[in-house]
């Protein structure tokens, strides 16, 4: 990898190091459980919390990044039916409600993405992150990027339900972006399953 560099740097809120990839989006004091996005090399304070195991297990835990993407999204017009779309609302209505979308910022294929980010969504199934004293690294993608993958999967969601899609028009709001760890176990063979869902990468 020739583009591997590291830079010292420190928590703006305790002082202890952190240690930083310079293409990481977001880094996570692990002292104090502070968060914060870099933009143009700036320290951002950005909200970062964990889940924790829900399936019991052996194997060495690892936390791998999301970013967790609270909107209220509002459907404007569309040709198929919204039964999904009502599921994923909660129920209240099928043209308007608050969606929280889990969007792996670590790097993995596009289909692992899909699967991961659309079973996460739909199941959102971490009520309540916690502060943890975990490592965390690895952001390939950053909050523009997680907002893209946001609508591509709020288009997948409508679009699978339809054979005949011909207008979706919506509007999303992001009313917060935080960052949520999520355990994984290292299987023997080396392979990643998560232990919330026990989705394999
Ligand atoms: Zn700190």
């Amino acid at each position: 990898m020739s583009d591997f560099k590291l830079e010292a740097i420190k928590c703006k809120n305790c002082g202890s190091g952190l240690v930083v990839e310079i293409n990481d989006y977001v880094t996570y004091c692990g002292s104090c459980g502070s968060g914060f996005e870099i933009v143009n090399g700036e320290l951002q304070p950005i909200e970062i919390n964990f889940s924790s195991i829900a399936i019991p297990g052996n194997a060495e835990v690892v936390y791998k990044p999301f970013w967790l993407m609270k909107t209220k999204v509002d459907i404007l017009e569309r040709t198929a039916a919204g039964g999904f779309m009502k599921n994923l609302f909660g129920g209240a209505s099928d043209s308007s409600g608050e969606i929280t979308f889990y969007i792996p910022a670590f790097y993995c294929t596009l289909d692992s993405l899909k699967k991961i980010a659309s079973s996460f969504t739909q199941k959102n199934p971490v009520a309540s992150p916690q502060k943890f004293n975990a490592k965390l690294t690895g952001f390939a993608y950053g909050k523009d990027d997680a907002k893209k993958l946001a609508e591509f999967l709020l288009i997948s969601f409508e679009a699978e339900k339809s054979d005949t899609m011909k207008t979706f028009r919506y509007n999303i709001d992001f009313n917060s972006c935080e960052i949520l760890g999520i355990p994984y176990y290292k299987e023997k063979d080396g392979r990643l399953k998560d232990a919330v869902l026990g989705i394999e990468l």
